[in-house]
């Protein structure tokens, strides 16, 4: 079978966590409700992470074990990629050998890259795009060893300007929702792409993923049964002409966590697929090197895959909610908080390491490798290369970049997506809402007491949590207990 005469089926998934570490000492604290677990990650490194390095299925009488990151295109969250790499060794080196491995199949690597601090990007301003994007970059350049292809935008959240930024940092290609924008196919209409997408001298390959596929794997019962979900696929993709994708995109954590069984029979539905000589089971950076394309795109406004309301979820009373007659006022004025916090953050770290270094913007997007490899050497050169040499000024600009990463977090998704911003995810960007702050008020005034007053007005739907200043100030002291 000649490679003309393939379809190519990608399977992608989104591997994330909220970011539990506390700000301050990069502990999760005890979350009861993931028992026997004793946090979140643990348990969801045991359903899901790990049980897809070695996933375990039956083939007759012998039991197969599949590292399924071989097969599956994804992403993997930088912080989660962090946690990780302390936590789950064992799955981390999984993933990093898995990218390995598809290079060796197919030319290009599985993995792509990820955004930093799962922010929802046409909500940021240009630079904050920009930086959102480089750090993702460098970090997986650390932990794969290789630059990126493609990058998994949070929620798939995007629009024009935010593919500007994409396109800029030199990535190839995203995936994105069949609603996101118009698909003009050239000529098979089901195509997930490539499509391209072109703005001035710019341009950007975008796939979209097969929502029928997609529903069924991660709301449906697609992962009961990995034959059955190996036929379903097959089945799309043969109705289609050679050289056609199929792309089913899912969150990473449907395989395991929330579908009990999913790696297992992810992995039975991986081996039949791959044994299937007129498909290929591959990836976007390896359908783009064939050449092949589907077609044009053109984007709408912002939209994600999670909201049918464009990106309001992260900042408004939309509709979108887990639990009727809940509200989510506290949306927009939660959003305004932090937006405060980030403009702060902002107007010191420019006004500072303006006068420190020659090029400020390019000196942040480096500085987040001081984040993730700890590596004193890794400083030593970057200051080097900025001219740099006081240690004074070597700490001052180090509290500034841990300041705008902590401004950063605090605009996760994870915090508007529920119901209530006090519950585990809220209290994410509460907290690194006050790492910000504290760090900030080493050279200026402290914003704290504004910021207070504005989060005085947001009450909970929670009886027991008051408003959101009580408990930003109680999550405060409790971390500040648990440092003594
Ligand atoms: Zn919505």
């Amino acid at each position: 079978m000649t490679g003309e005469n393939k379809r190519y089926v990608i399977i992608h998934g989104h591997f994330y966590q909220p970011p539990r570490e506390s700000p301050w000492t990069g502990l999760v604290a005890p979350e009861p409700s993931a028992a026997p677990f004793p946090n979140w990650n643990e348990r969801i490194l045991s359903e899901c992470y790990g049980a897809n390095a070695r996933a375990h299925t039956m083939d007759g009488p012998l039991v197969r074990i599949t590292n399924n990151y071989q097969w599956l295109s994804f992403d993997f969250g930088p912080t989660l990629m962090a946690w990780l790499s302390r936590h789950g060794q064992a799955a981390y080196r999984s993933v990093i050998r898995a990218d390995a491995a598809s290079i060796e199949r197919t030319g290009h690597g599985n993995a792509i890259a990820q955004s930093y601090n799962h922010s929802i990007l046409p909500l940021l301003s240009a630079a904050d795009k920009d930086i959102q994007i480089s750090w993702g970059i460098e970090d997986f350049k650390f932990r794969f060893a290789r630059p990126p292809e493609a990058i998994w935008l949070p929620e798939c959240a995007a629009d024009a300007s935010t593919l500007e930024e994409v396109a800029r940092a030199g990535l190839k290609s995203v995936i994105l929702a069949p609603w996101q924008g118009e698909f003009r196919a050239a000529d098979n209409p089901n195509s997930s792409g490539p499509f391209i997408w072109r703005r001035g001298d710019l341009s950007l390959n975008v796939f979209r993923f097969d929502s029928e596929l997609g529903g069924f794997v991660s709301f449906g019962d697609g992962l009961s049964d990995g034959a059955r979900l190996a036929a379903r696929i097959a089945e799309r993709a043969l109705s289609q002409p050679p050289g056609s994708v199929v792309l089913l995109a899912t969150d990473g954590e449907t395989f395991g966590h929330h579908k009990k069984a999913g790696a297992a029979e992810l992995a039975r539905a991986l081996m039949i697929l791959s044994e299937n000589r007129e498909l290929e089971i591959t990836n976007c950076a390896r359908v783009l090197s064939l050449g092949l394309q589907a077609g044009s795109f053109e984007i709408n406004a912002a939209s994600a895959w999670s909201c049918q309301h464009g990106v309001e979820r992260w900042r408004s009373d939309c509709g979108c909610r887990l639990t009727h007659g809940t509200s989510q006022h506290w949306r927009y004025p939660l959003r305004e908080a932090v937006d405060f916090v980030k403009r702060h953050a902002d107007t010191l770290y420019d006004s500072i390491a303006g006068e420190l270094l020659a090029d400020p913007r390019q000196a942040l997007r480096e500085s987040i490798r001081l984040a993730i490899d700890r590596d004193p050497a890794a400083g030593e050169e970057m200051f080097k290369r900025h001219a740099v040499s006081e240690e004074k000024d070597r700490n001052r600009l180090m509290t500034l970049f841990e300041m705008q990463r902590a401004a950063h977090a605090a605009l996760t998704s994870c915090g508007w997506f529920f119901d209530d911003f006090a519950g585990l995810e809220g209290r994410i960007v509460l907290r690194w809402a006050a790492r910000a702050v504290e760090l900030a008020a080493w050279y200026a005034p402290s914003i704290e007491p504004e910021l207070l007053d504005r989060l005085r007005s947001i009450t909970s739907n929670r009886r027991e949590i008051a408003d959101a200043a009580t408990l930003y100030l109680s999550l405060k002291t409790r971390e500040a207990r648990g440092r003594i």
